[in-house]
């Protein structure tokens, strides 16, 4: 491709961002107007047109998806590779600098990243130990205000308390003694990377003059939701030599929760030097129909920075508003609508479902299933969450690192191996007194017979089994490693002998790690095959669903919709309390943010929005009945055509498409009961007859598998 090949897809406005030579630029635009289209062609410009080499240039997507997509788009485009190329979020690229330059960084080699769920559980280990009241001081709490003074820059140290502030003291104890645990055994959290990348800048001049020489070009997409401290980082990195070309939208920031500033566009202009701002005004995604509703709603917020969008497409069909009975009604609706596109010719992965609350997706997910049609949830539970999955990992980090509190916390007594709580309480206490890890704690406590007999053998006979464990390890393929870890501590057995049908799925996952492990392409020599492997699943917020080759109708929360779009779109659940959540009630600057979250789900629509709501539903367990959301309202009425089936009902399930359990008796979608776990929905099955099985969803206990023979289900 050539310089004009890439110029030429573009319009005047786009054209000058993707060729200016200005210093700095600020790409100021609303939703669809090819903000991502110009950084995209900007790097091949810079690349074709000024001959800078890929590695000469640094770019930050919001999200993992976000940067697979852009390196295959400049793949594409420009017949190269681009491994090796700086192409990340905030948190991966923070975290390469820091394997690269653990040392200036202040960090043992094999640091490991912690998650939040980690994180909780060491933040309530701490909270433990200075004996705080759980009920009152919520170990959550403390961690959002941890990660809140970390997204400020700020350390425990520089942090001031006022006199007679308990509230801040209490916190800043905790952060102390958080950091004080995390640096022992060489953890870093999210927020740390950040923090850590940042402080790198400032205490090695070497490290960041030899970054200041490599990169010639930065560029930022979704820059409307940087916090604090990735604007600094950004700054500093910048210096006065590094040209930084940043695309925003202010109408489209929904991070404020998270510490993300808005004001940060402003300061850009500011900040950086000579900075040129080009405005793109055309929309290309959508039609005039759907621009103009989000044109009307985002108009009712304040101070905003005043953007223009038109489109020269079609005016397209009306907004279809439709009010359903309850929230089953309402999935009912949505499932028959995109039944009917997909049956015009569409393929299913051309609709997508956005919500405001993750709670909001079971009731969707029934009707899907009954219907028979494949869906995928992003941002739902990942395979790498899974509870067996974390245990294998944690004793892979331990093979690693024996230093990491966190996987021993985790799998010290999983499988159970007779280490209780007192036992673990003894060696936390030495931990903290003598300032050592756990590890090293549980072979003092050993060394110097702190413990009665039993409790010393059962912690003698962990060590040993990690030891062990580890023992031939460097010969083994990655593969091989992952499975006879698996195996040597235990964790297959132990699912193999779990009652139920849970256990076989926990071990078929524990299976699919060893897949995992044998599809995972190390990056250089520098760390271990292992190392990267960890680093890689705990990075990897893997945005989707493992199983995501199949054509699947999208389903997620308006969050995480953000830079995407979709021919078809439903907004569902569009009550007030629902969105606007209930939360953002009171505050101003909240309501403002819901605002914008809902201007972001509109503008993910090419063809055609539905908007819905259930004027009753039961959700969290109980009923509640809200008014049609105020956005619904801030629409020109005239874009809208209401389609009200007054007392419609759910459709009885006979109706709709069933899939039978062969010689079962059952069907998918079916209402059932089981003596123990109640009223459920059967979602699933694999086999036949007497080798079925099921699996129920629950109302009261959620998602089981069940043989069905033993289970003895009764069809309601
Ligand atoms: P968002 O704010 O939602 O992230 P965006 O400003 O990044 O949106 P893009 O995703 O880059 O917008 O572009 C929106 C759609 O318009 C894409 O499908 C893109 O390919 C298309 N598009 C952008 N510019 C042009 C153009 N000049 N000609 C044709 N199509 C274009
Ligand atoms: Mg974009």
């Amino acid at each position: 491709m050539d310089v004009s090949d890439i110029l030429s897809p573009l319009n005047s406005a786009q054209r000058e961002a993707v060729a200016a030579e200005s210093d700095n630029l600020l790409v100021l635009a609303g939703a669809g107007s090819g903000k991502t289209r110009v950084l995209v062609h900007r790097i091949a410009w810079l690349i074709r047109a000024q001959g800078l080499s890929p590695h000469a240039i640094l770019a930050v997507t919001f999200t993992n998806k976000a940067a697979k997509e852009m390196r295959s788009r400049i793949e594409e485009m420009m017949n190269i590779s681009t491994r090796g190329m700086w192409v990340g979020t905030f948190h991966g690229l923070a975290h390469r600098l820091l394997k690269a330059h653990w040392k200036e960084a202040g960090l043992p080699q094999n640091f490991q990243i912690l998650d939040a769920d980690d994180q909780l559980r060491l933040v309530k280990r701490v909270c433990r130990e200075l004996d705080l009241d759980e009920s009152r001081w919520p170990p959550k709490q403390a961690m959002w205000y941890i990660n809140g003074q970390k997204d400020e820059g700020l350390r425990a140290a520089h942090i001031e308390v006022p006199h007679g502030d308990l509230y801040g003291q209490t916190m800043l104890r905790v952060y102390q003694a958080y950091e004080t645990a995390c640096n022992r055994a060489g953890l870093v959290d999210f927020a740390e990377l950040l923090l850590r990348a940042h402080e790198l800048w400032l205490k090695s001049p070497a490290v960041l003059a030899h970054y200041q020489g490599r990169f010639r070009q930065i560029l930022v997409d979704e820059f409307q939701d940087t916090n604090t401290i990735q604007y600094a980082w950004l700054r500093v990195l910048a210096g006065k030599q590094i040209p930084v070309v940043a695309v925003g939208d202010d109408d489209q920031s929904i991070y404020g929760w998270r510490g993300a500033k808005i004001e940060n566009i402003q300061r850009f202009a500011d900040d950086f030097a000579g900075c040129q701002t080009v405005r793109l005004e055309q929309n290309y995604r959508s039609t005039q129909t759907i621009l103009q509703a989000a044109n009307g709603v985002i108009a009712h917020n304040f101070g905003r920075l005043g953007k223009e969008l038109w489109s020269s497409g079609e005016s397209g069909e009306p907004i279809t508003l439709y009010a359903g009975f309850n929230e089953q009604d309402e999935a009912r609706f949505i499932v028959e609508q995109a039944q009917a596109w997909i049956d015009d010719g569409n393929a299913r992965s051309s609709v997508a479902v956005l919500y405001r609350s993750n709670a909001q997706s079971r009731v969707l997910e029934e009707s899907l299933i009954r219907a028979g049609i494949p869906y995928r949830i992003h941002g739902g539970q990942r395979f790498y969450e899974r509870m067996e999955i974390r245990n294998a990992l944690a004793y892979l980090r331990l093979i690693l690192n024996r230093g990491d509190d966190a996987a021993i916390e985790r799998v010290i007594n999983t499988p159970p191996r007779g280490i209780g709580s007192k036992t673990l309480e003894t060696v936390r206490e030495v931990a903290r007194t003598r300032e050592i890890s756990l590890w090293q704690a549980i072979r003092f406590a050993i060394s110097e017979k702190l413990l009665p007999a039993r409790a010393l053998g059962a912690l003698e006979g962990f060590s040993v089994l990690i030891d062990e464990m580890d023992n031939g390890t460097d010969e083994m393929l990655l593969e091989e490693l992952v499975e006879h870890v698996e195996h040597a501590s235990g964790l297959i057995e132990f699912h193999k002998k779990e009652k139920g049908e849970k256990g076989q799925a926990r071990v078929e996952n524990l299976e699919e790690l060893v897949s995992a492990a044998r599809q995972f392409e190390p990056e250089g020599e520098e760390l271990s095959p292992l190392q990267q492997f960890l680093d890689n699943a705990a990075l990897d917020a893997g945005d989707a669903q493992a199983d995501a080759h199949e054509d699947s109708i999208q389903l997620m929360t308006l969050h995480s919709a953000k830079g995407l779009e979709f021919p078809l779109v439903f907004l569902a659940g569009m009550e007030e309390n629902l969105f606007p959540h209930r939360m953002s009630l009171e505050e101003p600057g909240r309501l403002e943010e819901e605002r914008r979250l809902c201007y972001v789900g509109i503008t993910r629509a090419m063809a055609r929005l539905y908007i819905t709501y259930a004027e009753t539903r039961r959700i969290h367990g109980s009923e509640s009945y809200n008014s049609p959301s105020r956005f619904i309202r801030e629409i020109p009425a005239e874009l809208l055509q209401e389609v009200r089936l007054n007392n419609t009902v759910a459709a009885p399930v006979s109706s709709l498409t069933q899939a039978q359990v062969p010689d079962t008796g059952l069907s998918l979608g079916q209402r059932v009961f089981h003596q123990i776990f109640g009223e459920g929905v059967v979602l699933n099955f694999e086999g036949r007859g007497n080798n079925a099985r099921v699996e129920v969803h629950f109302d009261a206990e959620g998602s089981k598998w069940l043989v069905v023979q033993y289970a003895n289900l009764q069809c309601l």
